[in-house]
């Protein structure tokens, strides 16, 4: 099967979230099983020019009432043959950010409906018309409304789309006029298309356009149902439920792996974890914590943002900190937030640690070194810092939310059983409370622990499972087309 990903993110060239984790790790796992995938993405200015080839000719992508000269850029997903091609438009895509802003003005609109509408014309000068376009939340939407409209005819007649959605949260709208830009027709301005209370909301028109739609996780393809989690749009997926699958997110359990991981001082694995305790006196003193082996290390990495439940942290933070444990916080986001936490680590006595800004290696080295690790997300897709931190002994504790339900085995001290601890109500009080009980099993019953850290670590979490999911849907996808 021929398999585009369009997509506004890709790692390890571009990487917000879980979305650039997945289109850098998912289009691997579908070339191994025997797929022809390739993956076309911008060239944002601040990835750096060694990464990339010049591919060919520039191309003419139709915009507005116009074309747009592009260039193509390509390269290959890390340690593998997929194929990567960059839009090169330095207007729009040449500054250091890959969001701007939410919504609004109609040049946030136009610079992924420019990506979207390149994966065709990409696809027409390679001469590699695609079985599938995979695209990924509202920035590569559009392409899903060009396939049925200005795109519906040969050669694309037989090419399906499959919509994944990562946010529901996410969903920018943009003045009307919009539809020019895009070129898909007045008669998409719909309820049942791209208009959303006067304006047009995108990832709304994917949700109809798409032939399949799919989810990161089962809970949250479910959650997105209900009025709570369907962020205004749960009425359309309501509507095409059936065609929604919800499949968890794997890991790259190569660049994810405690045996081998290129930014740990020591490496361990399930047998043998002293190398696990020698990354937490390490990182300990890199942050200047107090060195102590035995008390409980806490780690967080995350967007510092209401949904991920960082302010509910920093309410509790205090009572926390009076259990006797350490506390590391990596992440950035709301100004207010980072103020605080920055503050209160000025003062943290050697056990409060706050890191504001965005650092993959130290992420690495806080999975590892910690024994606990924090998620209490009011809604989670997905979520990966709870795959890998069972993969690195690390036991989370998280809200029973999307995918944090489906991928955290709640503690069982009768059997020895599961490899975290949930909590349901989000608030500071349940969230000290459950972590007390966490860190009263770490201190109490070592065993207990030491068996759900093994139980946690042989987790199976690669990719492959995940691919074999997609696989099916997009053979659903192709007959719901071609029918
Ligand atoms: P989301 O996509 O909602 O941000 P996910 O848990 O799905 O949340 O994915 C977040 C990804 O970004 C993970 O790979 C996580 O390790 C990474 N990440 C988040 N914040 C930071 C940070 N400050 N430094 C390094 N990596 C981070």
């Amino acid at each position: 099967m021929r398999i585009l990903f369009v997509a506004s993110e890709c790692a390890p060239f571009s990487k917000v979230g879980g979305l650039g984790d997945v289109v850098g790790s998912l289009p691997k796992a579908l070339k191994a099983q025997g797929h022809d995938v390739r993956v076309l993405t911008p060239r944002y200015g601040f990835i750096p020019g060694h990464m990339f080839e010049l591919h060919s000719a520039p191309l003419g992508v139709p915009l507005g009432h116009g074309e747009i000269w592009c260039g193509i850029l390509e390269s290959r997903l890390p340690d593998s043959d997929v194929p990567v091609y960059f839009l090169r438009n330095d207007e729009h895509f040449g500054g250091t950010d890959v969001y701007l802003g939410w919504g609004g003005d109609l040049f946030g609109l136009a610079r992924f409906a420019l990506l979207s509408r390149a994966g065709f014309q990409l696809s027409r000068s390679l001469n590699w018309i695609p079985d599938i376009i995979h695209l990924h939340d509202w920035p590569t939407a559009p392409a899903a409304i060009m396939l049925n409209t200005v795109e519906r005819f040969a050669p694309f007649d037989r090419t399906a789309s499959v919509f994944t959605i990562h946010n529901m949260a996410h969903q920018p709208r943009f003045p009307k006029e919009g539809i020019e830009v895009m070129q898909v027709g007045w008669s998409e301005y719909k309820p049942d298309g791209l208009e959303d209370f006067g304006e047009l909301n995108p990832f709304k028109a994917g949700l109809y356009h798409a032939n399949m739609l799919t989810t990161v996780s089962p809970r949250y393809a479910w959650e997105i149902r209900t009025p709570e989690g369907g962020a205004g749009l749960s009425h359309v997926v309501e509507f095409r439920a059936a065609d929604l699958v919800g499949i968890l997110n794997g890991i790259d359990e190569d660049v994810w792996n405690p045996e081998t991981d290129r930014y740990l001082p020591a490496h361990f694995d399930a047998h043998d974890l002293s190398g696990k305790a020698r990354c937490k006196t390490a990182l300990q003193k890199e942050l200047g914590l107090q060195v102590r082996p035995s008390v409980p290390l806490i780690g967080v990495i995350s967007r510092w943002t209401a949904q991920k439940g960082t302010d509910i942290i920093a309410s509790a933070l205090d009572r926390l900190l009076e259990l006797d444990v350490q506390i590391v916080m990596l992440g950035s986001g709301d100004p207010q937030l980072e103020a605080h936490l920055r503050h209160r680590s000025r003062f943290g006595g050697g056990s409060f640690c706050a890191w504001v800004g965005y650092n993959e290696p130290l992420a690495h080295r806080v999975e590892a070194a910690s024994d606990l690790f924090l998620m209490p997300s009011r809604f989670e897709p997905c979520g990966l810092n709870q795959l890998y931190s069972q993969r690195y002994g690390t036991l989370p504790i998280v809200r029973s939310t999307g995918g944090l339900d489906d991928t955290v085995e709640q503690c069982q001290p009768l059997t020895g059983a599961g490899t975290g601890f949930k909590l349901y109500h989000l608030s500071p009080d349940s969230l000290v409370d459950t972590v007390a009980w966490a860190v009263s099993v770490y201190r109490d019953k070592p065993d207990l622990f030491r068996a759900m850290q093994v139980r946690a670590m042989k987790k199976r979490q690669g990719w492959s499972v995940a691919a074999k999911a997609y696989l099916d849907v997009y053979d659903w996808a192709l007959q719901r087309k071609r029918a």
